[in-house]
């Protein structure tokens, strides 16, 4: 396993091996985890040691190959290359309470949603923990600005990388690393029931997002592969128990697409599905993706949506959309630079 994958109990496990001592562990740990590329930044380690770790386990560090700042609002986008040649996206971005960074969990994703970028070329492979690790190190190291929270809503299905994804969780909250708080931590899912029961099980204190984008069966089986196999209904009955479970609320989120799932009757529907659930509905307005014929909404139509939850007794916001100017909807630079990239 990748050195920055292991634990600070693993790591230490690893360095004694090597006759260390204990100590070198938690000093070799809170290196790595503040993004170094290399040992000889290890500045407090023996050159023997140094030299021995670099034969042994080459440190992996991604390669900004794409870097794109918006002026309208700050948000930063980064295409990274990883050390297998395959790229994967990061967006940072900049809120009052403050830095967020939205990372991937998978090279490309195999859930196929109608209006998702990221799964048009199906899954290339899962992420490991310390690539997700170094999307966030690499984007503080790179921008200079310290990261607080964090969004599992990049490219890829979390919970389709569900035991990689955990070991990030933990490694990222460690308080010998980035520790960063459960609590600011969101993380993203199209509907993988059993998984989200997994994830119920450990009773962390992260956000659970859930996409829903429809009210009813009809419209989830059209945009969402996923719900044939986990019904809207079925889901649900997931959240219910994830919140008994955790006492955390439920984030739902639901891009506005025009015609799709926009209409009051689409609203009203949504309530009634939510009730007695704690919940949050955050409403996106559809970014658009070249590929798909589907369209956002109009301003008006979200809300008017909006109008009905909160009226319903749901709250509702609509999502500021950052660094429209950036393709900043995950997928879309990796998609656009794999193009640029094949002659074929
Ligand atoms: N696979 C996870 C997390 C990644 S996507 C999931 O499905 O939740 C993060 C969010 O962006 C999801 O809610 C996803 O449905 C949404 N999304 C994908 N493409 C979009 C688009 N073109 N416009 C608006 N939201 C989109």
């Amino acid at each position: 396993m990748n050195l920055k994958s292991q634990t600070l109990p693993e790591l230490t496990a690893t360095l004694k091996e090597l006759g260390q001592p204990a100590f070198r562990g938690k000093q070799v740990y809170t290196w790595l985890h503040k993004g170094v590329r290399s040992y000889d930044e290890m500045s407090n380690l023996p050159k023997g040691l140094r030299d021995t770790l670099a034969e042994k386990y080459p440190i992996h560090a991604p390669e900004v190959v794409r870097k794109q700042e918006s002026k309208k609002d700050g948000t930063i986008k980064y295409l990274w290359k990883l050390a297998d040649g395959n790229c994967v996206e990061t967006v940072l971005m900049r809120y009052h309470y403050g830095n967020t960074v939205c990372i991937s969990t998978e090279v490309g994703c195999r859930m196929g949603c109608a209006f998702c970028a990221s799964t048009i070329g199906g899954l290339v492979r899962k992420l490991e923990p310390y690539e997700m690790l170094d999307e966030v190190l690499f984007t503080q190291v790179d921008s200079g600005l310290p990261i607080s929270h964090i969004v599992l809503m990049g490219i890829g299905e979390p919970l389709d990388n569900f035991d990689n994804v955990m070991r990030f969780l933990e490694l990222v909250n460690s308080e010998e690393g980035m520790n960063i708080s459960m609590r600011h931590i969101s993380l993203s899912t199209c509907g993988l029931v059993p998984k989200i029961d997994e994830l119920a099980a450990k009773k962390l204190q992260i956000s659970l997002a859930i996409s829903l984008h429809g009210p009813n069966d009809e419209i989830r089986d059209k945009i969402m592969p996923v719900n044939k196999a986990y019904p809207i209904a079925v889901l649900l009955e997931a959240c219910r128990r994830y919140y008994a479970a955790t006492n955390r609320r439920i984030h739902f989120e639901y891009a506005m697409i025009d015609g799709v799932n926009d209409s009051v009757a689409n609203a009203k529907e949504l309530l009634k599905r939510l009730k007695g659930l704690p919940a949050h509905v955050n409403l996106i307005p559809l970014n658009h993706v070249e590929e798909s014929p589907l369209k956002p909404s109009s301003k008006a139509a979200v809300a008017r949506f909006q109008k009905i939850l909160e009226e319903g007794g749901v709250t509702a916001t609509v999502r500021r959309t950052l660094g429209g100017d950036i393709d900043a909807s995950c997928g879309q630079l990796r998609r656009k630079y794999s193009k640029e990239h094949d002659h074929h």
